[in-house]
């Protein structure tokens, strides 16, 4: 069996290994070599010591063909990635005449003299090293060739590394990229369940299930580069998943309803109460939903329904708030927004307060509304704290607008 280059990922930073900063760069350079072919088989942070950054360079560089570093090439004190990294190739670090000029050129003349002199430590290039200029920022990254294997140097702040990243790629695209097969209203292990036994005619091929609020993210990876099986594998999940799969592209549920909307000439409207806006938010995140999309009615209080969406005070009275009644009289009052043919409602006990018996912490009832259909309504109960049961009240009612757009 072909095996793919394995590749290593090194974040510098005592932010990160302290927790007072996230590491995106690590996430984001593995997706990008996943993308670019490799097998990301490690992935470590240390902290801004250089024995350590030593230490961790000088093993992975041994194993693996390429290992991508990030952090610690700026001016200060602390920036010692460039010095570990020389130590570990036992090659000497050499000024550079034309990036010391560069950045003798951007220096403030306000600078403090010692300063400006560690400024210009960025100008150290490993001998024989391939420069990345810095388009964004002052720091160049560094490719090293080291006995048939690549160092690549790059610089810590998100949007400085991610243009070199992808110039130390040099577009390079793996020939069995991974597939991304987005599902809703599926747990992570029946989603698990339900694949597994058909990647069992696929040796070379691996599952990830990565869940979300209300979404789980089926992710297939080639371990061999061949894209063959790898599709057969795809074609044989989304089979499996059926019709909880809502995208293989990368979108969102969110960017699906507002295709699926825009296609079919819909315009969706929103009663939100537990959901206070989520549903709206998502939707009008979406480039283009202008098209689709003509407005939500935030109800949260039992004077507002009434006084907003026309909800009958007696439902109110008699079902409370938290009910398939007054769902759906939200949803029937949000129908006659403007323009509006399809319309969604949540309410529900968010929690941590406010539940009962009959009405746990967690309960929201959805409603769906729609021109020349009869008013659809659902009662979902979620596990969690208040923000995820929002969040997953939110997934639901999107992922209604979806069921009943792939149904017209
Ligand atoms: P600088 O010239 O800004 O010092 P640098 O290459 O030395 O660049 P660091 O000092 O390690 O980079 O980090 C600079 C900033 O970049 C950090 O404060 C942090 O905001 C961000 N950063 C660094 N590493 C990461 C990471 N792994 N994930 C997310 N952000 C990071
Ligand atoms: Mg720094």
């Amino acid at each position: 069996m072909a095996g793919l280059e394995t590749a290593a990922v090194v974040t510098v930073g005592t932010e990160l290994t302290t927790g007072h900063r996230l590491d995106t760069n690590g996430a984001e350079v593995a997706l990008a070599l996943a993308h670019a072919g490799y097998i990301v088989s490690e992935m470590v942070s240390v902290p801004d010591d250089r024995d350590m950054i030593a230490t961790a360079l000088s093993d992975l560089i041994a194993r693996r063909t390429l290992v991508v570093v990030t952090g610690g090439l700026g001016p200060t004190h602390d920036d010692v990635t460039r010095e570990a990294a020389a130590h570990v190739v036992g090659r000497a670090l050499l000024r550079d005449a034309r990036i010391e000029e560069e950045l003798v050129a951007r220096i403030s003349p306000h600078r403090e003299p010692s300063s400006a002199v560690s400024l210009l430590h960025q100008a150290d290039i490993i001998e024989d090293a391939v420069v990345i200029p810095a388009t964004t920022g002052t720091a160049p990254g560094q490719i090293i060739d080291h006995d048939g294997h690549t160092l690549v140097l790059l610089p810590g702040p998100p949007h400085e590394m991610r243009p070199m990243l992808r110039v130390a790629l040099a577009g390079r695209v793996a020939s069995a990229p991974p597939v991304t097969l987005r599902c809703v209203g599926i747990t992570e292990s029946d989603a698990g369940h339900r694949v597994l036994p058909q990647l069992e005619r696929y040796p070379g091929v691996d599952l990830t299930l990565l869940g979300g609020p209300g979404t789980v993210d089926v992710i297939l990876v080639s371990t061999t580069g061949d894209p063959g099986p790898l599709e057969d594998a795809r074609a044989a999940a989304e089979q499996a998943l059926a019709d909880t799969c809502f995208s293989t592209d990368g979108s969102t549920l969110a960017e699906t309803v507002v295709r699926l909307a825009t296609t079919r000439s819909a315009v969706v409207a929103t009663a939100e109460s537990c959901t206070g806006g989520l549903v709206a938010s998502a939707i009008t995140d979406v480039p283009g939903s202008s098209v689709m999309y003509t407005g939500s009615v935030i109800a949260y209080a039992n004077e507002a329904k009434s006084a907003l969406l026309g909800v009958d005070p007696g439902l109110l009275a008699a079902h409370g708030a938290v009910s398939a009644k007054v769902a759906a009289a939200m949803a029937e009052g949000a129908l006659r927004l403007p323009g509006a043919t399809v319309a969604v409602a949540t309410t529900g006990v968010a929690g941590p307060t406010g539940g009962s018996i009959e009405r746990p912490t967690g309960t929201v009832w959805f409603a769906l509304a729609a021109t020349g259909a009869a008013t659809r309504t659902e009662v979902h109960r979620y596990g969690g704290d208040r923000g995820m049961v929002r969040q997953r009240a939110r997934t639901t009612a999107l992922d209604l607008l979806r069921r009943t757009l792939l149904e017209s």
